[in-house]
């Protein structure tokens, strides 16, 4: 297990100001750099801190001095602390570079950092975030930890990602060395290149339930080179997953999936060292979700609501894309086939959510919350063709929709032709059409869009502490429980409630 590491994380549109400000001398031919700050959240992932840049703040005209370098005066660093402290959020210094890819630092960039992160830490409670942007828009990023007394150490963060409309990240080669090239590779390799390659390998990936749809993901990732896969799932291997679950034997029935999936993983793996991270948890609970916001990237195979629910706030709160999909099949009352469709798409800055998409619906996650969902009397009472009542799949079917979940992915990553977003697919078994939709986004209002960048400090909590002690999916829920669970939601619904943001977690959609 590696060691904490760091990382910032920005959408495209933030990126876009940084570049236009920062870079806005060199694109004239001048030698001249400049500087900038701009607000943060953060993120705490198990072993990752990130770092999400929400604003910038740009410089008025007396504000800074350009020298060829360029300083900041007192005056600017002083607006700057009181909007960090009117929102809540760190503080990150900015400048520029003359030549391209990841930055270092010269000793005078470090003397400056190094004497700004005391007081930033006094005003904000959170380190200094250095950055240092490439002509070409790479960017450097570095944490200021205090170590002492009047003591602070940098870190260096492996990466730092752009999401949204585009998608990249810059490396910082030591921390996360490229892949050498290798044969088993290369046909990977001459699909799009050792630049792509470099980037998919080096991403962490994960894969959130690890059913039928999830073990076909967790195993092409393994086999295109990605060296870094958590597999998040809390459920073992029972007698009716083996019609469809990839590698599952009737030797594995009572075996965590995550373990099986791994012991898999490691002997199909491509790239020199693979590190499968087999997570037996639920992204629902705490310790489930700390694992998720460790990744670059998160896969939602998931069936029920709630963890749809937790990973929708992960793409948008923590700017980690989550690519979603899934398998629905509707039966006629005699049993057979109405109909089948299964598709893919990808929440992310940028477009829309999972809630706005319809992906979810906030009511069934307070149903799954009060653990009604695994009540057996409870769901026999809904009608025959109610979506929580119906789980067909077949492995065909999972195959298709992990493939098209897959291209999403290598889609954003490789962005062929410069396209990045296939939009919001649809696959219809019965006539083979594929709907598309490009112009996906949240409606007015949508909670997950508005608090965008929020990172640990989404204001609603969408997880439950780990020592909850009712197991996800295990059934029984005493009658006891559900009767005051039933009784607290009744007084929710008559708004006494409105004092404990807590109790409205059930309802993250748009409020009563
Ligand atoms: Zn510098
Ligand atoms: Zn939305």
């Amino acid at each position: 297990m590696s060691s904490v590491n760091y990382s910032v994380v920005m959408t495209t549109e933030v990126a876009a100001a940084l570049r236009r400000h920062l870079l806005q001398h060199i694109r004239k031919g001048q030698r001249q750099e400049d500087l900038c700050f701009a607000l943060w959240k953060p993120s705490t992932g198990r072993t990752r801190t990130t770092a999400v840049l929400t604003e910038v703040v740009l410089p008025a005209a007396n504000e800074t001095r350009l020298h060829g370098g360029a300083s900041f005066l007192p005056s600017y660093l002083d607006r700057v602390a009181e909007a960090a402290m009117s929102r809540n959020a760190g503080i990150a210094l900015l400048h520029s570079h003359f030549t391209p890819g990841w930055q270092g630092m010269s000793g005078e960039d470090i003397d400056t950092e190094r004497s700004t992160a005391p007081s930033i830490l006094g005003e904000t409670g959170l380190p200094l975030v250095g950055l240092t942007m490439g002509t070409d828009g790479a960017l450097s990023g570095r944490f200021w930890t205090r170590v002492g007394r009047r003591e602070y150490e940098r870190r260096w963060c492996g990466t730092v990602r752009v999401v949204g409309d585009g998608f990249g990240v810059t490396f910082m080669d030591e921390l996360a060395p490229k892949p050498r090239f290798k044969e088993e590779l290369k046909r990977t390799y001459s699909a799009w290149g050792e630049e792509k390659q470099h980037t998919l390998a080096r991403l962490h990936c994960g894969v959130v339930g690890v059913g039928s749809v999830g073990a076909i993901i967790a195993e092409s990732l393994a086999r295109m080179g990605v060296e870094t896969i958590s597999l998040i799932d809390f459920d073992k291997v029972k007698k009716l997953n083996l019609d469809r679950l990839l590698h599952a034997s009737v030797d594995d029935i009572g075996r965590f999936k995550v373990e099986l999936v791994k012991e898999h993983l490691s002997k199909h793996a491509t790239a020199d060292s693979v590190d499968v991270r087999p997570e037996r948890m639920a992204v629902t609970r705490e310790s489930g979700l700390r694992a998720a916001l460790d990744c670059d990237v998160l896969f939602s195979c998931v069936d029920r609501p709630w963890p749809r629910q937790v990973l929708n706030m992960v793409a948008f709160a923590h700017q980690i894309p989550v690519v979603d999909g899934g398998v629905h099949v509707r039966v006629k009352p005699d049993g057979s086939m109405r109909g089948a469709r299964w598709g893919a798409h990808g929440a992310m800055p940028g477009r829309a959510c999972l809630e706005c998409l319809g992906q979810f619906d906030p009511a069934n996650v307070t149903l799954e919350k009060q653990g009604l969902l695994d009540d057996p009397t409870y769901i026999e009472r809904l009608p025959e063709d109610h979506v929580l009542r119906r789980n067909e799949n077949v492995f065909g079917f999972a195959l298709s929709a992990s493939g098209m979940m897959l291209c999403q992915f290598l889609n954003m990553v490789v962005q062929p032709v410069g396209i990045g977003d296939p939009g919001v697919q649809t696959y219809h078994f019965a006539t083979g059409m594929m709907d598309t939709d490009l112009r996906s986004a949240c409606t007015a209002g949508c909670l997950f869009h508005e608090h965008m960048g929020a990172g640990d400090r989404f204001p609603f909590p969408v997880v439950d502490a780990d020592e909850t002690n009712v197991e996800p999916s295990t059934g029984q829920v005493p009658w006891w429980t559900k009767w005051s669970r039933l009784a607290k939601n009744w007084l929710w619904l008559g708004g006494r409630v409105g004092s404990d943001p807590g109790r409205s977690s059930g309802r993250t959609g748009r409020g009563a």
